[in-house]
């Protein structure tokens, strides 16, 4: 509404980081269109709804390797990698194998501490305005151990966290019991993530989405089908038409790579394919968020009931959901939580998301080196919903001229 002179700019892909990028740029003002068949993304809707300021360790970092290849071996287990592998999946895997490593970790931790605390406090004024902070609960996320060996390592993991400014306190089962009473834990301790938070992201974003709509944001549903520069200009492509604009956000999730390369941009990206589930009458229900760390299951409270979201499939996308995989969740759950059956979850319906992951664990955001007008905003694996808020300024503040340089979120850094 009355921006008509300022700069368009297109944002493909309406996901998390699409609609925060959206959200920013009208806040400063300009003129905004969103492609995608999709409404609201597709991994931004079922996954756990987790803000996690706890998790400043990247996906690479040492032990995830032999990790992996121990879970390989079980069908059942948290942790799959798609057989047999394309060329792109291996490439891709040799980079995450480089990436391992301590140092990596030490480069990376005060980037994701930052991002995600500066996202949490921007959740804050966006529930805000959107009218939705009663949905906005900031109690933390418990990693519930059922090993002591676990807890110890989660225990280590706080230290590091506390040093480096993030809240966290380990708990033994009782001190477990006062912090969420409402519900039944059988683990021997937990840690504690006093800064993390969670809340329901398919009703956020439909009330984003929503607020885009009455600021003026036009709304596309086609696919893109190809980017490219045309008379000094970057257009956008659907089957139906060829539109100009100032500027173009690339913020497609696990499918970027695809569009990256008609740009001719190397950017590496696999599909971590991950399910969910909701309980909309669960026999109790937690107040706080936990993981299930030795299952890596995540479990959230929501409007729609008790979610419980889990695996991590490297691979190309595809929809294929998974039986034993999910058994796995299933079967993890009453060891946590005592009160519930693994009868409980039959039958319930299966979403499936498919996270961004960039080899290293970092996102992409920043412009594309040999052709500025674009610029990439995906990559955000584990964490998207949680970073981004913080990815969607930066964007903004990228096109406005504010950020040139986005250091360690490069995404011209494979190329
Ligand atoms: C089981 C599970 C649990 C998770 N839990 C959490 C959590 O608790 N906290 C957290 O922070 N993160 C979590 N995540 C990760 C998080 O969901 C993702 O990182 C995030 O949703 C990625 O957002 P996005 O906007 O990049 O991608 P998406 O939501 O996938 O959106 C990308 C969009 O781009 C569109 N698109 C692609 N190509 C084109 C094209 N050519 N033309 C037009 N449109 C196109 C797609 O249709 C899609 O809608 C979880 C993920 C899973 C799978």
């Amino acid at each position: 509404v009355g921006h008509t002179l300022s700069e368009r700019i297109a944002i493909v892909g309406s996901g998390i980081i699409g609609l925060c990028s959206a959200y920013f740029l009208v806040e400063k003002g300009y003129t905004v269109t969103v492609f995608d068949p999709k409404e609201l993304g597709n991994c931004s809707v079922g996954n756990a709804g987790m803000v996690v300021p706890s998790h400043f360790v990247p996906l690479a970092a040492p032990g995830m390797v032999q990790m992996g290849l121990k879970m390989l071996l079980n069908p059942e287990s948290p942790f799959g990698f798609h057989l047999p592998p394309s060329v792109d999946q291996l490439l891709w895997s040799w980079k995450f194998i480089r990436s391992c490593t301590k140092v990596h970790v030490q480069k990376h931790e005060s980037l994701l501490r930052d991002m995600n605390l500066e996202s949490r406090a921007l959740y804050d004024q966006m529930s805000e305005k959107l009218g939705i902070g009663f949905e906005w609960h900031k109690k933390g996320l418990l990693m519930l151990c059922a090993k002591q060996e676990t807890l110890e390592a989660e225990a280590h993991l706080a230290e590091r966290a506390n040093q480096i400014g993030v809240r966290a306190e380990i708990l033994d089962s009782a001190k477990l019991k006062s912090v969420d009473p409402t519900i039944e834990m059988a683990a021997i301790g937990a840690v504690h993530f006093l800064d993390d938070g969670h809340l329901t992201p398919e009703s956020f974003l439909q009330k984003l989405r929503l607020f885009l709509e009455l600021q003026g944001v036009d709304f596309v549903s086609r696919m893109v089908v190809s980017l490219e520069m045309r008379n000094d200009s970057p257009t956008v492509a659907t089957a139906d038409e060829v539109r100009s604009f100032q500027q173009v956000i690339l913020a497609t999730g696990a499918l970027s790579s695809e569009l990256a390369r008609k740009l001719h941009l190397r950017l590496p990206m696999m599909a971590g394919k991950g399910y969910s589930f909701n309980l909309p009458n669960p026999v109790q229900t937690p107040e706080l968020c936990s993981i299930l760390v030795e299952a890596r299951v995540a479990v959230t409270p929501m409007t729609s009931g008790l979610r419980f979201a889990g695996t991590m499939e490297i691979g190309p996308p595809n929809e294929t959901v998974n039986p034993k995989r999910l058994n796995g969740i299933k079967k993890s759950i009453p060891k946590y939580f005592p009160q519930f059956k693994e009868a409980d979850f039959e039958e319930k319906e299966v979403w499936l998301g498919h996270r961004p992951c960039s080899p290293d664990g970092i996102p992409y955001v920043g412009r594309i080196q040999h052709r500025p007008q674009f610029i990439v905003a995906t990559g955000h694996s584990m964490m998207g919903l949680s970073l981004g808020p913080i990815s969607g300024q930066y964007v903004a503040k990228i096109v406005s001229g504010e950020i040139s340089d986005t250091g360690l979120l490069d995404p011209n850094r494979y190329a």
